[in-house]
């Protein structure tokens, strides 16, 4: 068995997950595990895997459920997430919410929260659009970002009852400096009893 911190962070794009997720990475000591960013670097290195899931992303939709289980399930296997983990970016659908509900079940703990940054969608599509002309990404086009936001309406927004219904969600406003939503979240886990 395990000890130590399990965490989800869910959100829109856009919403600062990633930055977020390794503030809190670091406040809890566990490691901030990023499926957009294990793919990224897949993409980056032109990896079988990233060969395969570079178009899926530069048109913003989700890489395949089975595909996307096997590469977190594995990672969580790795020694640094045994004694706990932020998973930044996942589950993001029902197929994905019970994966991890079995790989926890068989050799973990249970989670302490579900971690969501709320933000009005006009304001992360600013956002992003911001981020994109700094950064370049190749998901980042106006166009992409709006079907970003429509594929996580779709898919991931609905999570967020289910993690509710569970007693797990801490629900967090992300409008604010990057200091304030860390903040913010660090007062709402401690308020849910989940102390770094
Ligand atoms: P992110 O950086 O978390 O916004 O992820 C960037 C992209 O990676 C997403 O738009 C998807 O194409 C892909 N991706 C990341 N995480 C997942 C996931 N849990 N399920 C499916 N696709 C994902």
């Amino acid at each position: 068995m395990t000890s130590g911190t399990r965490l989800l962070l869910i959100g829109p794009p856009g919403a600062g997950k990633g930055t977020q997720a390794s503030r809190l990475a670091s406040a809890f000591a566990v490691p901030a595990i990023s499926t957009g960013d294990i793919f990224r670097d897949n993409v980056a290195n032109q990896t079988e895997l990233g060969l395969k899931v570079k178009s899926i992303m530069d048109a913003g939709e989700y890489v395949p459920d089975d595909i996307t289980n096997a590469i977190v399930a594995d990672r969580l296997r790795e020694p640094d997430a045994k004694n706990g983990f932020l998973l930044d970016g996942y589950p993001r659908t029902p197929d994905q919410v019970a994966e991890l509900d079995r790989v926890l079940a068989a050799e973990y703990e249970p989670l302490n929260a579900v971690v969501l940054i709320d933000a009005d969608p006009e304001e992360v599509v600013a956002r992003l659009l911001k981020r994109a002309a700094e950064q370049g990404r190749a998901d980042d086009t106006e166009g992409v970002i709006r079907h970003r936001m429509s594929v996580y309406s779709a898919q991931t927004a609905p999570l967020i009852d289910l993690f509710e219904e569970r007693g797990l969600l801490v629900r967090v406003d992300g409008l604010g400096s990057v200091d304030e939503v860390t903040e913010r979240i660090l007062n709402a886990l401690a308020a849910a009893g989940v102390v770094a």
